[in-house]
């Protein structure tokens, strides 16, 4: 259900030469200020910013040795006044109601707008976010911030019961207190800001630990929401490790909801922490975590390879793979296989490898050394459970590049078909019929994102009817969603929580209260 306000913000459109030149100008200027002098990302308690005395920086992943910004690298015990900035901040957020918060979302949404070149150029530096990505990351955060003030305007209403002559039912919903938000780094303002404008939207204040690769572009979510006139304090910005302010964050007793967005092994160690019971805790703490993928494309006999080849590889290789909805393996009928197989090779070979600088990049490098590490790794890992069909010959000497890959023939049982890698790794299965190709694609434990390619409307019901999946696409790309069309999120091991841009994503950051009255 679609709240009458909403629409979808459009893409910035690049191909016209004007606006091309525009954001070049942004970028370039920004690339020179940073060469100059990095930019400092202090906490945000209140009216205090706190730079600390040790710095920690996010580095531009295609140039290694520069630093975008540094930030503050402060010690857990910072949390405590955090909470306490946010706590005193409640009754200000609150005095507001639902209108009054989901306006100041809209004002954010607002700034979001103004300043889309200036953050879609940090993007660019920070993430290494190739153009067009980095500016439908900035249009999603704006969709979210529209949506949820939508939404919440909508829960204002919904406060009618069944009451019989005599006596009144009311249906109350109370925000559940202070909110830690922990995003990661891939979608650097959509996620953090969705988390973010959900918590504040309902009254929560909210203290937000932007992902240590990508402080500066979240800082775009603290000015926006200070530029909108939101009480001092209800958002505290605080950068920090995971290890350190996240695990405070998430044991603090005043803590009651936990919004996290990352890998599954950190996302069970939240919950874990989360259910211990610690001195002075009133609440149980309400965990929402959206995990990880291990997504698969079907590619039906009948398929459209003119759709289905360029659609898995802007799946799997976009933003070098490192989305939780890309795809990592696909399923392809044996009747089509070898030509499916060697056009997607002599596409992939085509695809725009380098420093997302360049407008034209598609595969950009991967957020920072360890990640590259990692991944190279699990290619390297991976020829003993694999055939490698293709890989890119030659990536830039300089940034954490991992060449695209596509593996063939997988064993079932090894890493590269079960874990999910979070880079430009494929690996193409090969299935005997539909049903077979429902089963190899639903083998995993993860249930996040499917994609289909058939022109058969009986073919496409059947993947649909038995995806273990929480978003489905048929014949288009499994990345993208947008918040109010397409809500996004999983079930199985992708995590707990109603789906972000959703109807029921709201409500996880509200207790609800039932008053019954005797007239
Ligand atoms: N919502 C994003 C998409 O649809 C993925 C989010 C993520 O990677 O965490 O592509």
């Amino acid at each position: 259900s679609v709240p009458p306000g909403y629409r979808h913000t459009p893409q910035t459109q690049f191909r016209h030469g004007d606006v091309r030149a525009a954001q070049r100008a942004t970028l370039e200027a920004l690339a020179a200020q940073i060469a100059a002098s990095p930019r400092s990302v202090p906490a945000r308690l209140g009216a205090e910013r706190l730079l600390g005395t040790r710095l920690a920086g996010s580095r531009n992943p295609a140039h290694r040795d520069v630093v975008v910004a540094q930030w503050a690298d402060h010690d857990p015990t910072i949390v405590e006044a955090a909470v306490a900035t946010a706590e005193r901040a409640a009754r200000a957020l609150g005095d507001l109601g639902l209108a009054g918060r989901a306006a100041i979302c809209e004002r954010a949404a607002a700034y979001l707008a103004d300043h889309r070149r200036e953050i879609v150029a940090t993007e660019v530096l920070e993430a290494a976010k190739p153009w067009v990505e980095a500016d439908n990351d900035v249009g999603e955060a704006i969709d979210f911030l529209h949506y949820y003030a939508q939404m919440a305007r909508r829960l204002e209403r919904a406060d009618r019961l069944d009451s019989p002559p005599g006596e009144r039912n009311r249906l109350h919903y109370r925000p559940r207190g202070v909110t830690a938000v922990i995003p990661p780094w891939n979608f650097p303002l959509a996620i953090p800001m969705g988390m973010t404008a959900a918590a504040l939207v309902t009254g929560n204040p909210t203290i937000l630990k932007p992902a240590e690769q990508t402080p500066l572009t979240a800082s775009f979510i603290a000015d926006a929401f200070e530029a909108a006139g939101l009480p001092p304090g209800a958002l505290v910005f605080l950068p920090g490790r995971g290890e350190t302010i996240g695990q405070a964050l998430v044991e603090h007793p005043q803590v009651a909801t936990i919004a996290f967005t990352g890998s599954k092994a950190v996302g069970l160690d939240i919950v874990a922490r989360a259910a211990t019971l610690r001195p002075g805790q009133r609440a149980l703490k309400r965990v929402i975590a959206e995990l990880g993928g291990k997504n698969a494309i079907i590619v039906d006999a009948d398929a459209d390879l003119d759709q289905a080849v360029p659609g898995v590889l802007q799946s799997a290789f976009g933003f070098a793979g490192q989305k939780c909805s890309a795809a990592s393996r696909v399923v392809v009928h044996r009747r089509i296989r070898d030509a499916f197989v060697q056009r997607l090779i002599e596409a992939a070979a085509e695809l725009p490898i380098g420093d997302p600088r360049s407008s034209a990049t598609v595969v950009p490098p991967v957020i920072d050394d360890e990640a590259q590490a990692r991944i190279r790794g699990v290619i390297a890992d991976a020829a003993d459970a694999a055939t490698l069909a293709w890989q890119a010959p030659s990536t830039p000497s300089e940034g954490s590049y991992v060449p695209p890959t596509i593996f063939v023939d997988p064993d079932h049982r090894a890493p590269l078909w079960r874990d999910e890698i979070f880079g430009p790794v494929l690996v193409v299965d090969t299935a005997d019929d539909l049903a077979d190709a429902i089963d190899r694609a639903n083998d995993t434990d993860y249930a996040l994102t499917q994609g289909v390619y058939s022109r058969s409307p009986s073919s496409i019901r059947r993947v649909v009817d038995h995806a273990r999946a929480g978003n489905v696409y048929v014949n288009r790309p499994i990345t993208g969603a947008i918040p109010g069309r397409h809500p996004f999120g999983g079930f199985g091991h992708s995590g707990v929580g109603f789906k972000a841009g959703g109807p029921s994503y709201l409500l996880q950051f509200l207790d609800q209260q039932v008053v019954s009255e005797n007239l």
